[in-house]
């Protein structure tokens, strides 16, 4: 069982899409950015499936409460290319839910293989996975709103 936190997923897809504008490239370096998320150390390692939903599932309600909140506050000329980055990143994923309620993976056994050969996961790294929350949605809503004429 594994999990970087799709919520940082989606706040990286965000941040992408917010810096490269089209929509896209954006999907394209969102779906990039997965791989490279999954392949740097990250909290995983659940003993059960019991234990991995207990903080799948309030994660993917927080990813998609996160990922309205962001296409919300993206200017209007930004918000194709931030939820195109979201949407990307969040892609690989799918699988998860997939497993659970179709019993199979949406995706190539090969795309499957290595999306589970690159992961490097251990226990007791939530701490890891919140701080590089906080960092990624401060980035995030920095680049939504960058160059944006200040309300006054
Ligand atoms: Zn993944």
């Amino acid at each position: 069982m594994i999990l970087v936190l799709l919520t940082n997923h989606v706040l990286s897809g965000a941040l992408i899409g917010a810096l490269t504008r089209r929509p896209l490239p954006a999907f394209a370096a969102g779906v990039a950015s997965h791989f490279v998320l999954d392949a740097v150390p990250h909290w995983g390692e659940w003993g059960s499936t019991r234990r991995f939903l207990q903080a799948a599932v309030p994660d993917g309600l927080v990813s998609l409460a996160v990922m309205g909140a962001l296409a919300a506050v993206s200017p209007a000329d930004r918000r194709p290319a931030v939820v195109a980055g979201m949407s990307g990143a969040v892609l690989p994923d799918l699988d998860k839910p997939a497993k659970l309620w179709f019993g199979g993976s949406p995706f190539p056994g090969a795309v499957d293989r290595f999306h589970s050969r690159i992961q490097r996961e251990a226990a007791g790294r939530a701490h890891l996975e919140l701080l590089a929350a906080g960092g990624l949605a401060c980035a995030a809503l920095a680049a939504i709103r960058a160059g944006r004429p200040r309300p006054r």
